[in-house]
């Protein structure tokens, strides 16, 4: 009998068994889209297998498959594969990772220009976007000819009648009739926008290589071309040319008829990074990101299942982008945090990207000034190939100089303010002076980060977190959880005591924007952080600066990530000492990133650029290798330490957090499953905890956890099998997170 094992978005681990039609036989291939049933839904499910086989079950108890979506597999072999794979290492469900890499067949939102939707109706809550595909109105006779064609090419999702219209004669009449008839409903829609393809960009000519830039570049074409799989590690500082590295490559790439891939951190803060692709590789590449609309993410992607564009630009998601014949990946920044997803599917972007590289016997460039412990651990070991570009490309451009502000002896400066000081504000007037720019760097948005009693010393909390809140002022002044956005109005006595001596302690971008502001009425001042700027947004304040129109920038790490900004000649990182503190194996290194990376936005034209750093400890590791630019020392540094604590790359780990609103069951639970857990645990894998977690309380909901540890992957993934066939209380909802970021 035929079978097939089908995934459905449904937070389930397991696929489905179906019984396969005689009729759907030729068309039910791994990888097409079908309609099925579970329980009493009527959901749109991929196939991942298809066998001839004896059922396991009373053939009864199988549902039949019902309607075949697509003819042609929605997802390349290949991708589906790895998500397979993907899907088992995190130990996330296959149909929440499906969704990741399948656009939802789209039901139109009826706001805009000419948009063809197959008539449909929602199936399900989980799915809302997809559509079920219902081709039969009961009265209406079959379409024949064109008409079914149309209906055919439908069946994926909505068009636009200007595209039927290239490929059908008579697309608009056949549509009509077919409307007429029940089978399809025409939507307006508004142009499909691409807010980066709204601005035409004139092609460049790619400049003469440095010979560094040489080097890459060949090692990695000659990969391509002899189609070695090899992942590269490049190295390079900021502002070397590591982006026109990747533009070579991917031209050799499609030159060789082969795809790729190219991940960025946040596409929102990097519109000039597309700018650059476009301009080198034309308007053949898809841009992934968030703030698309559904019918332009399947309009990318459409166009890139077809072929018709090779290259797909993106944040993580890119990742999952049906790149036709995929033959290389690039991941800027690859330390970047934001490569691994926090919630729902825990993966990292740049491990996995390795992986799909690797699969499809590609090659994967991972690019950074500051490369991670992890890319740095491959190239110890032989894995990835090191390609360093040692200096800035353009010949004017130097590294900046670096001077430090010992903040134990330093005094407070004009303001009062104790992280704009005297130092750091002579520095700010030389620049305003001499019409340069400036960027303040301060992880911590708000006006003050805390809100003290100064009669009983207790700090105000969220309600529903273990958290401070913090003060804004901003528009209404306020006080407002960061991590489950709370906010009331500020309170003017003390929730402890009701003493009215509440304080507004330390400070947050707010602060010193207002600071910057009283300090220099001549200057335009600014701020970048989530507070005033989400996505698009972002990119705008940073047009802003880029046109001049801004001269000092204060603002969190959103400030940090790669922009190129000619005339910023000062860069001040406020407190050097604040990612430090964080309660995480990687702190060290993340501070160490963070450092450089801001640094590295300093002088990048042809005038020079000047680092102030504000700190407590001038002479820890992490100030002095940035000091000197050295990231070399800095990565051995930190290696040995993390080798003497048994830390990654030296053991890999796994976070298994518990949550849930009973203290006293989630506490349990988590020492129960730990229990089972330590029974099968061999002398190779280490359980630290249950303990409450740092943050013990999010949204009323009480989280503990427990780390798993091993120097052996397969040990580890034994342990966490046994985790995740645990049976746990249904009220704690139990988190596996699979070499975890985040230990918060
Ligand atoms: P990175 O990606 O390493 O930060 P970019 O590729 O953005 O560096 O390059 C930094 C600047 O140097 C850009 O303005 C870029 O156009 C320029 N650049 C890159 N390579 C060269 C080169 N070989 N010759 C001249 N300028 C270059
Ligand atoms: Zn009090
Ligand atoms: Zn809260």
């Amino acid at each position: 009998m035929l079978l097939a094992s089908v995934a459905v978005p449904v937070p389930l681990g397991q696929a489905f068994t179906y019984r396969v039609l005689p009729e759907h036989a030729s068309r039910c291939k791994r990888g097409t889209r079908v309609v099925c049933e579970l329980g009493r839904r009527s959901l749109i499910g991929v196939v991942l297998r298809v066998a001839d086989r004896e059922p396991e079950v009373a053939v009864e108890r199988l549902k039949p498959l019902g309607h075949i979506v697509e003819s042609e597999p929605a997802s390349p072999e290949e991708l589906l594969d790895f998500l397979i794979e993907l899907s088992r290492y995190y130990f996330a469900p296959i149909g929440e990772v499906l969704r990741l890499a399948l656009p939802a067949v789209e039901r139109t939102q009826g706001q805009q220009e000419s948009l063809l939707g197959v008539k449909a109706k929602l199936v399900g809550k989980v799915l809302q976007q997809v559509v079920r595909v219902q081709p039969s109105p009961s009265d209406a006779e079959t379409p024949k000819g064109q008409a079914s064609e149309i209906l055919e090419a439908l069946m994926t999702g909505p068009v636009l009648i200007r595209d039927l219209e290239q490929q059908f004669k008579n697309a608009r009449a056949s549509v009509k009739r077919l409307e007429e008839q029940g089978w399809v409903t025409v939507v307006p829609v508004t142009e499909i926008k691409n807010p980066y393809f709204a601005v035409k960009v004139a092609p460049d000519t790619p400049p003469q290589l440095t010979d560094p830039q040489r080097v890459a570049v060949d090692a990695i074409n000659h990969a391509l071309e002899f189609q070695v799989r090899q992942g590269f590690l490049l190295h390079g500082v900021t502002a070397s040319g590591k982006t026109e590295v990747y533009l070579h490559a991917v031209k050799r790439g499609i030159e060789l008829g082969r795809g790729a891939i190219i991940l960025v951190p946040e596409i929102a803060l990097t519109p000039q990074l597309v700018g650059r692709f476009r301009a080198r590789l034309g308007d053949t590449i898809a841009v992934v990101h968030s703030a698309l609309s559904d019918a332009e993410r399947h309009q990318m992607w459409k166009s890139l299942r077809s072929g018709q564009v090779r290259v797909a630009v993106g944040a993580r998601s890119a990742l999952f982008a049906p790149v036709e014949n995929l033959g290389l990946i690039c991941v800027d920044e690859e330390h970047d945090s934001s490569f691994k997803q926090e919630e729902g599917v825990r993966y990292q972007a740049r491990d996995m990207a390795l992986w799909r590289a690797h699969r499809v016997g590609g090659v994967c460039v991972l690019g950074s000034a500051t490369p991670s412990l992890t890319s740095e651990a491959l190239v110890q070991r032989g894995l990835l190939t090191k390609l360093e570009l040692p200096a800035r490309a353009r010949k004017a451009a130097a590294l900046p100089t670096f001077e430090i502000v010992d903040l134990r002896r330093i005094k407070a400066g004009p303001t009062g303010d104790r992280l704009l000081t005297l130092p750091l504000v002579r520095a700010l007037e030389h620049v305003v002076e001499a019409r340069e720019q400036a960027i303040l760097f301060l992880n911590r948005r708000g006006f003050a980060p805390a809100l003290l009693c100064g009669s009983c010393g207790q700090i105000v909390r969220c309600p529903d977190c273990s958290i401070a809140l913090t003060v804004h002022r901003a528009g209404r002044p306020r006080v407002v959880c960061h991590t489950c956005e709370y906010h009331a109005p500020v309170p003017s006595l003390c929730p402890s005591c009701k003493s009215g001596e509440l304080e507004e302690e330390g400070a947050g971008t707010e602060r010193i924007e207002a600071a910057l502001t009283e300090l220099f009425p001549t200057a335009k001042v600014a701020r970048l952080d989530r507070d005033v700027a989400a996505g698009a947004k972002s990119a705008a304040i940073l047009e802003r600066m880029r046109r001049r129109e801004i001269d000092l920038l204060v603002g969190t790490q959103m400030v940090t990530k790669g922009h190129d900004l000619p005339d910023v000649t000062l860069v001040g990182v406020l407190d050097a000492d604040a990612a430090l503190s964080m309660p995480d194996y990687r702190a060290a290194e993340r501070s160490f990133q963070l450092l450089v990376q801001v640094a590295g936005r300093a002088g990048r034209g042809d005038k020079p650029g000047r680092v102030v750093v504000q700190t407590r400890q001038p002479d820890s590791t992490i100030i002095r290798c940035a000091l000197h630019h050295d990231v070399h020392a800095f990565l051995e540094h930190e290696t040995r330490q993390r080798e003497e604590l048994e830390y990654p790359p030296f053991s890999r780990l796994a976070l298994v957090r518990f949550e849930g609103l009973d203290e006293g069951l989630v506490s349990n639970e988590a020492t129960r499953v730990a229990r089972l857990t330590k029974r099968v645990l061999g002398t190779q894998v280490r359980l630290s905890g249950p303990a409450p977690a740092p943050i013990a309380r999010i949204r009323n909901r009480w989280r503990y956890r427990f780390l798993l540890k091993s120097a052996d992957r397969l040990r580890l993934r034994e342990a966490l099998l046994k985790v995740h066939g645990t049976e746990v209380d249904r009220r704690v909802r139990v988190i596996i997170d699979v070499d975890p970021m985040n230990m918060l």
